[in-house]
C-alpha cells in the first residue's frame, strides 16, 4: 500500500472516531438526562484525546511526508494534491499547539463558561473580567504558536476562516458600513412596520408540522437526516448521510422555530451535499465557517424571507393555524417577517442591522487581543459603539457586552465569519441567478431544486478542495465583496418600508 493510501485509511479512522464523538455531543444536547453529564464529559474527553494523539502521532507524520514525496510533481489541481494540502494544514496546526496549552484552554473555558453564566445573571462584567483576561492571554499564546506576521488576530481568524486576513475583513466591512448606516437611518425615518401578528398563538405541533413541510420542499433529505428539539438550535453531522438539525419553539413568536429551522436546513443541505466520492476523506467537509453560514443565511433570508416564498407558502401557513391569520393578507405578513428594528441582542437582529453587531465585535476583539483596550473598559467601549452604530445604549452588561457565549470559549476571531457568510450569501445568489436566470421564476413557483443543484455543484461538492478565498474567486470570478449584499438589502427593504 502506498503511503498516500495508508494515510487516507488512518485519517478515515480518526474521522469515524470524531463522528462517534459528535453523536455523543448531539445526544448530550437533545436526549441525555442531566445525571449523565459527568460520564459523558469523560467519554468525550477520551475520544478527543485519542483522536488528537492519532492526528499528531509520528506515524501520521511519517505517512504524510511519504505521501507528499509520492505525489510531488502531480498537477496541483489533482485531488491527491488538494487532499494533502488540507492534511498538511491540519497537521501543522495541531502539531504547533503544545498539549499543555490545549489542556490549559480546555480547563479555563470549562470554568469560564460557568463564570460567564453567573456574570450574565448578575449583569456584572467585573465578575467575568478576570476570566477574559486569562483567556485573552491564552489566545495570544495560541496565535504566537500558530504563527503570524505581526498581527495576532490574523492567526486567530485563520482558525475559522482559512486564509482570510484581518485586513480583508476590515476592507469588506469598510465598504459595507456606510451603506448599512444610511439604510438604517432611512428605515428609522419611514413609517414603522409592526410584527405583532407574529406574536399570536401558534401551537408547537402546528409549528413543527409546517416547518417540516417547508424544509422537505427545500430539499432536506429525511432519509439522511432528522430534526429534534434542543435548547439551542444547531446542525451537526456524522457524515453526509446522517445530518441532524435541532429547533426550539416559542408559542408566541413564530419566527423563532420556523426561520431557525430554515437556517439550520441551509447548514444541513451543505452537509448532505458533499461529494459521495469524498466520503470519510479530508475533502468531505465545509471549506470554512463563513461558507457554512452563507448557506444558512441564503436559505433563511434570501429565500425564506422573500415575497416569492411567502406567496407560495402563506396559504399553507394560514391553513396550519385555522383562524389565527385569517385577517392578515400576505403582504402584511411579508412586511412583518422583514421588520427592521435596531436592537440590543445580536441573535435577534434583523437582516439590515445584523452585520453592525458583528463589526462592533470585530473591532472590540482586535483591540482586546492587541491590548489597546483594557478588559475593565470593555463595557464602556461596547456601549459607545452601540450608540454609534445602532443609536441605542444597552441598559446593562447582560444586554451589552455579556450577551454572547463566544468569549467564554476563547473563540476570539469567530464573529467575523457570521458577517462574511451573510455577505457571501448575496454574492452567491446573485451569481446563481446570473448563470441560471430561471431560478427566480422557479422560486416563485415553489420549486427549489434549480437553486439547490447550482449550490451543490458550485459550493457543496467541492468540499474542502479550495480555501474560501479561492472558492469565491472560482465561483464568482472576484473576491468576496459587499456591494451585492448592499444592493440586495436596498432593493428589498426600500420596498418593504416603501422608501422612494
Ligand atoms: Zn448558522
Amino acid at each position: 500500500m502506498s503511503n498516500y493510501d495508508a494515510l487516507i485509511a488512518r485519517l478515515a479512522e480518526i474521522n469515524y472516531l470524531a463522528q462517534a464523538g459528535a453523536v455523543l455531543g448531539w445526544d448530550h444536547q437533545c436526549y441525555m438526562p442531566s445525571g449523565g453529564a459527568q460520564a459523558r464529559a469523560e467519554s468525550l474527553a477520551v475520544i478527543s484525546k485519542i483522536a488528537h494523539e492519532m492526528s499528531v502521532a509520528d506515524e501520521t507524520k511519517r505517512l504524510l511526508e511519504g505521501a507528499e514525496a509520492e505525489i510531488s510533481g502531480v498537477d496541483l489541481d489533482d485531488d491527491r494534491a488538494l487532499t494533502l494540502r488540507v492534511v498538511r494544514r491540519n497537521y501543522d496546526k495541531a502539531a504547533k499547539l503544545p498539549t499543555s496549552l490545549v489542556a490549559a484552554i480546555s480547563r479555563e473555558t470549562a470554568i469560564g463558561h460557568e463564570t460567564w453564566v453567573h456574570a450574565r445573571e448578575k449583569s456584572d462584567w467585573s465578575l467575568f473580567a478576570p476570566t477574559v483576561e486569562r483567556l485573552l492571554d491564552l489566545s495570544r499564546q495560541v496565535a504566537d504558536c500558530l504563527g503570524h506576521t505581526g498581527n495576532r488576530y490574523d492567526a486567530l481568524l485563520d482558525q475559522y476562516e482559512p486564509g482570510m486576513k484581518t485586513a480583508d475583513v476590515a476592507r469588506v466591512f469598510g465598504e459595507l458600513r456606510p451603506g448599512l448606516v444610511a439604510l438604517v437611518k432611512d428605515i428609522a425615518a419611514a413609517p414603522p412596520v409592526s410584527d405583532d401578528i407574529l406574536r399570536r398563538d401558534f401551537d408547537e405541533a402546528g409549528q413543527l408540522a409546517f416547518g417540516e413541510k417547508v424544509i422537505r420542499r427545500l430539499g432536506f433529505d429525511f432519509t439522511r437526516g432528522r430534526q429534534d428539539r434542543a435548547v439551542h438550535p444547531f446542525c451537526t453531522s456524522f457524515g453526509r448521510n446522517d445530518v441532524r438539525i435541532t429547533t426550539r419553539f416559542d408559542k408566541n413568536w413564530l419566527p423563532m422555530a420556523l426561520m431557525g429551522t430554515i437556517h439550520e436546513t441551509g447548514h444541513a443541505l451543505y452537509e448532505q451535499g458533499f461529494d459521495p466520492k469524498d466520503d470519510a476523506t479530508p475533502l468531505s467537509g465545509a471549506t470554512s465557517l463563513g461558507f457554512h453560514e452563507s448557506q444558512s443565511r441564503l436559505w433563511e433570508n434570501i429565500v425564506g424571507r422573500s415575497r416569492a416564498f411567502w406567496n407560495v407558502f402563506y396559504p399553507d401557513l394560514q391553513a396550519q393555524f385555522p383562524g389565527t391569520l385569517d385577517d392578515v393578507d400576505v403582504d402584511t405578513f411579508y412586511r412583518a417577517i422583514n421588520r427592521v428594528d435596531p436592537s440590543l441582542i445580536r441573535v435577534e437582529a434583523d437582516e439590515v442591522t445584523y452585520c453592525l453587531h458583528i463589526m462592533l465585535r470585530f473591532e472590540m476583539e482586535q483591540a482586546m487581543i492587541s491590548g489597546d483596550l483594557a478588559v475593565a473598559d470593555v463595557p464602556a467601549a461596547w456601549n459607545e459603539k452601540m450608540r454609534d452604530y445602532l443609536g441605542i445604549t444597552p441598559p446593562n452588561d447582560a444586554e451589552g457586552c455579556l450577551q454572547d457565549v463566544h468569549w467564554s470559549g476563547a473563540s476570539f476571531g469567530y464573529f467575523p465569519t457570521y458577517a462574511i457568510g451573510t455577505i457571501l450569501s448575496a454574492q452567491l445568489f446573485e451569481k446563481a441567478v446570473a448563470e441560471k436566470p430561471a431560478i427566480p421564476v422557479e422560486l416563485a413557483a415553489g420549486e427549489f431544486a434549480g437553486l439547490l443543484d447550482w449550490l451543490r455543484e458550485k459550493v457543496h461538492r467541492p468540499g474542502q478542495r479550495y480555501q474560501p478565498a479561492e472558492l469565491v474567486q472560482r465561483i464568482c470570478g472576484e473576491p468576496a465583496q459587499s456591494h451585492s449584499y448592499l444592493k440586495y438589502l436596498n432593493e428589498k427593504f426600500r420596498d418593504v418600508y416603501q422608501i422612494s
